[in-house]
């Protein structure tokens, strides 16, 4: 993978600008910032909206890994040795760690599809 003169980062072909001297191997965010193109001449931008609705899109899969372990941690710190609460929230936190990776298995190909609609 080429690396973008400007920022240094590494990216597929399909992300550079095309053209000789100030435009050779710069990477179309890069070439939109510095005014070497106009956003419509490089559809293969990732631009803030879409960039948005990824990091959301990811967000949403793997909330519920982030809740289970924050629930898990609650329930050893605080409602470990408490008779009735204990007991509850016990049963309510295997049932939702039985039920979170059946969730992420069954939602992986929309999500996938979510993710494929919002590649430029
Ligand atoms: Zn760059």
């Amino acid at each position: 993978m080429p690396t973008c003169r400007v920022c240094r980062g590494n990216f597929t072909q399909d992300q550079f600008i095309s053209g000789n001297g100030p435009r050779y191997l710069v990477c179309a965010n890069c070439g939109v910032e510095q005014g070497m193109v106009t956003p419509d001449e490089v559809p293969q931008l990732y631009d803030d909206a879409i960039m948005r609705a990824r990091f959301t899109a990811v967000a949403r899969r793997h909330s519920l890994w982030f809740w289970l372990i924050i629930g898990w941690s609650l329930w050893v710190f605080l409602f470990n040795g408490t008779p009735l609460w204990g007991n509850a929230s016990l049963v309510v936190l295997i049932l939702a760690t039985l039920f979170t990776p059946v969730r992420f298995f069954l939602k992986g190909p929309s999500h996938r599809a979510e993710m494929r609609r919002l590649t430029p």
